[in-house]
């Protein structure tokens, strides 16, 4: 009989839940994930626990993949995936809250926990002494701790933007867990732009929108991740959902923290007042790091992994992979496992191998929108033209989609470039596609397949 999963396995689960939530759509998330449990984790296996027999055969045949790659990406390594029925599910007690006042005299709080079913859990690797200070980053940090040691105080609202890899969420959480740490009756918030939109579709399903606002409005710290969802999925009506939340916390002098992808000036928001509000506040970008900051990064990460690589092998990786820093981090992980199977031996040659085969990002650096986008229409038997014109048939507007979708997994470029490339479509058009062909992939294997087929045969190519 299988202990419970204990704290590592419950605390592993409660953080990958919310990302599983976006991946697989509201309706599995609802029906089959959120009943189940943690039941054990030792490390390299999780087992989880599902209510019934119909719900294994469920999650295991469409979304197993889904469930191991988000274990993997919140635990940072490898983790198999098993899946176990228990009758019935052994019931978490939630902790009761403190009883704390807030910090503001305005207005009286609601119960905590609905500002706890509000966030998503932070990663507690995103910490500032797990970050590494340089040119690329200086006034980004300078300005997230001043942020944390002062919220609500100096910068309202902190707006950090930057290519994905490159620590936005790692700063923001980092401002999370200091406040938490410094005041633990501080209600901080963190979510994805996505969730909150998320939220806001089911609560006005569900006409549960007072439920929402009560979330949201009385926090003391509101991180905002990945804002450049905000507008592109359901429209305007969680853009102004978000635009009254953000005016009342900012009238009320509450710290906001917001992440994106492009500074406020190219969000595709509709609210200008909202826009020029971001951009009154405090502006910061995160750039790619040079080599001596990719070196140093991966010292401390190997550190923290408590591994000993040679540093002649940890420049090597640096000079290598330039793209991003999750690569970066990835490529580290696969080393270290490496090292740890083979009792501590680890050659430079063994290193090049395993970067070459792993680093689809060099292969993805050089790949093209053009390449891509010519490879889906020979094989989806369009013309680029029509991929890149403006006709909206379905037989032109699913490879369009697929082609966009590619651009997006494939490449490093950002949504407004990839937007451009395809006829001067906006940074919207490039999030609905991408997320329809996400949809389509978790929905119907076939298209699984298919996409899978395109993207090695354009990385092999
Ligand atoms: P983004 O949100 O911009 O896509 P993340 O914050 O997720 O990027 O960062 C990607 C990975 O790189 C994370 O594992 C993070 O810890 C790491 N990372 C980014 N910047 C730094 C840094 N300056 N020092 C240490 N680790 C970093
Ligand atoms: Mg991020």
């Amino acid at each position: 009989m299988l202990q419970p999963g204990g704290p590592e396995g419950s605390q592993l689960w409660a953080m990958v839940l919310p990302r599983l939530a976006q991946r697989v759509g509201l309706a599995t998330y609802d029906g089959f994930l959120c009943n189940t449990v943690a039941l054990a984790y030792d490390g390299t296996t999780f087992v989880l626990g599902v209510p019934n027999q119909f719900a294994k055969d469920w999650l295991q045949t469409r979304h197993a993949f889904d469930i191991g790659a988000c274990l993997t990406e919140a635990a940072d390594r490898p983790v198999a995936l098993r899946m176990e029925v228990v009758e019935a599910g052994p019931e978490v007690a939630a902790p009761d809250p403190p009883a704390m006042p807030l910090p503001h005299a305005t207005p009286a709080p609601p119960p905590r926990a609905d500002s706890a079913a509000a966030g998503m859990p932070l990663n507690p690797r995103y910490t500032f002494a797990n970050f590494v200070v340089a040119d690329c980053n200086r006034f980004a940090h300078a300005a997230a701790l001043q942020v944390a040691k002062c919220p609500g105080r100096s910068y309202s609202p902190l707006f950090i933007h930057s290519k994905v890899g490159l620590g936005k969420t790692h700063l923001m959480q980092a401002i999370g867990h200091y406040v938490k740490q410094e005041n633990p009756s501080w209600q901080v918030v963190y979510l994805s732009a996505e969730s909150f939109v998320n939220q806001v579709v089911t609560a006005i399903r569900d006409g549960r929108t007072e439920e929402l606002r009560r979330r949201h409005r009385y926090v003391d710290v509101w991180l905002v991740d990945d804002l450049q969802f905000i507008a592109a999925i359901e429209g305007p009506v969680s853009e102004e959902e978000f635009f009254h939340t953000f005016n009342t916390l900012y009238e009320t002098n509450r710290q906001i923290v917001l992440a994106s992808d492009a500074p406020p000036r190219q969000l595709q928001i509709m609210n200008d007042r909202l826009r020029s509000r971001l951009e009154m506040g405090i502006v910061a970008d995160l750039r790619a790091p040079d080599v001596e900051t990719r070196i140093a990064i991966l010292e401390k990460r190997a550190g923290a992994e408590g591994a000993q690589i040679p540093r002649e092998i940890l420049e090597y990786v640096a000079q290598k992979i330039e793209s991003n820093i999750r690569v970066l981090e990835g490529a580290l992980l696969k080393i270290c496992a490496y090292q740890s199977l083979n009792q501590g031996v680890l050659t430079l040659a063994a290193v090049e191998d395993m970067i070459a085969d792993y680093s689809t990002a060099s292969i993805n650096r050089r790949l093209g929108l053009d390449q891509i986008c010519a490879h889906v229409a020979t094989i989806m038997q369009v013309s680029t033209e029509d991929i890149i014109g403006p006709k909206r048939v379905r037989e032109i507007v699913w490879p369009r989609q697929v082609a966009i979708y590619l651009c997006r997994e494939l490449t490093d470029k950002s949504l407004t470039e990839i937007g451009h490339f395809f006829g001067g479509r906006d940074h919207s058009t490039v999030i609905h596609a991408h997320h329809k062909v996400s949809e389509a992939v978790s929905n119907d294997e076939a298209v699984l397949w298919f996409i899978n087929d395109l993207r090695s045969a354009l990385q092999g190519g």
